[in-house]
């Protein structure tokens, strides 16, 4: 192509252009195709409600425990969205050549559904994660809908299970939500589905906040990255997971809980396993800061319990340290080891909720990190943790966390 017929391009081809045009929903009209809508859920309730087992039960066996119900809608690319349904828990039925098989035409999210400590039923910012799947669902090309409506979807799902999967005198208790999304259209040939189809589930998952001495991370193999810059390490989609369970799962034979995923040849420290990581520590100006890789490069998974940490040291550990989130790589903190000025590490995320680290392992080297007093979480940790978990099971009232009306 000449030179000249670049330069008259006047189509803007980048990644985010791309992207942007997708996320941009339609307004329903008579020629558009309709829209999701939560207020059309039609709720059809089990006549076998299962008996609903204690936590440690739940999480003993080798199968998700699920609760009674799920909520499902279908997609269409000429009709839209059809009519969500609440319906029993139970399986799938798919083609075998459905889309999401074959071409991870699949996203998901995770968020828990806690029942506090003064009786209510509560969502931790359940807004993000519907921003996030929408954003997650447009990178995939599978159809976008209006992040509200999926909020509603879900609360109308805890609504119904959370009286009895989350009774009242378990408080403290939590259960996990996965909303999920997957091409079905059955039809082989690499293409964007003309047929999808929406789930939410809500099942028991084990706490995993604190693995007795603390969570080992291990760094990833030096010829291996979880994402790359123009790749989708950004977005909750299946495809980023499958990949990275080698590593982890050699990582774990040797004694590991996770991966730290370095990237570049810098190494710079990204993500521990599927949750963000953070470092407490003494920069070399003798100042104390928190510090958390960026976001701007689409690296990471913009995580909303990353999020609230940063929202919550800024505003309350104002006086105490700095919140830096760069690029930094662990020659950075093989350094800062060395020197004695790491204070503290924890992996953020809504499985492993806010989980101190106390070592990490890069090619023959140990990086020990301080824990605080009998193994507990360092200060620091302690304290995002404790508030983050205070607004979740509704000790502390904040906008953040979302009352759920139960039908009992
Ligand atoms: C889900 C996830 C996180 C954590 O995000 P939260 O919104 O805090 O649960 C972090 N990293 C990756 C790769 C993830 O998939």
């Amino acid at each position: 192509m000449a030179p000249s017929a670049v330069q008259t391009q006047d189509v803007d081809l980048t990644a985010a252009a791309v992207h942007q045009k997708d996320i941009t929903p339609t307004l329903p009209s008579a020629s558009n195709p309709a829209a999701l809508d939560a207020s059309k859920l039609t709720y059809t309730l089990t006549t076998s409600p299962r008996a609903v087992p204690d936590e440690a039960t739940a999480n003993a066996g080798t199968e998700t425990i699920c609760t009674d119900h799920m909520v499902t809608a279908t997609w269409t690319a000429d009709a839209g969205w059809g009519t969500p349904e609440l319906k029993p828990y139970g399986p799938l039925s798919l083609m075998p050549t459905a889309s999401c098989l074959h071409y991870a035409t699949e996203c998901f999210e995770g968020l828990k559904v806690f029942r506090g400590f003064d009786g209510k039923l509560r969502i931790f910012r359940p807004n993000k994660n519907a921003a996030r799947m929408r954003m997650s669902a447009s990178r995939i090309s599978l159809p976008v809908f209006e992040p509200e409506e999926l909020e509603k979807l879900i609360i109308a799902l805890c609504g119904v299970d959370g009286p009895r999967w989350l009774p009242k005198d378990r408080p403290g208790s939590f259960l996990y939500l996965r909303p999920t999304l997957i091409g079905t259209q059955s039809q082989l040939g690499v293409q964007a589905p003309k047929e999808a189809m929406l789930y939410i589930i809500v099942s028991f998952m084990p706490r995993m906040d604190s693995p007795v001495g603390g969570m080992r991370l291990h760094t990833s193999p030096e010829d291996m990255v979880r994402a790359w810059v123009g790749g989708f390490g950004y977005a909750k989609v299946g495809a980023n997971y499958g990949p990275s369970l080698m590593a982890t799962q050699d990582a774990r034979r040797r004694g590991f809980h996770q991966i730290l995923w370095l990237y570049g040849p810098q190494g710079e420290c990204t993500e521990a396993g599927a949750s963000n990581f953070f470092v407490v520590w003494k920069r070399k100006d003798g100042k104390k800061e928190l510090i958390t890789a960026p976001l701007d490069d689409k690296l990471i998974l913009d995580g909303v319990t990353r999020a609230s940490c940063l929202d919550l040291a800024r505003e309350r550990l104002a006086g105490e340290l700095e919140v830096t989130e760069r690029k930094y790589t662990i020659s950075e903190l093989i350094e800062a080891d060395a020197e004695g000025r790491i204070l503290e590490s924890f992996a953020a995320g809504t499985a492993y909720f806010v989980c101190p680290i106390s070592q990490i392992h890069h090619r023959g080297q140990d990086i020990n990190i301080p824990m605080g007093a009998e193994g507990a979480a360092g200060e620091v940790t302690s304290k995002i943790k404790g508030w983050v978990g205070d607004i979740m099971y509704g000790r502390e009232q904040h906008e953040w966390g979302v009352v759920i009306p139960e039908r009992e």
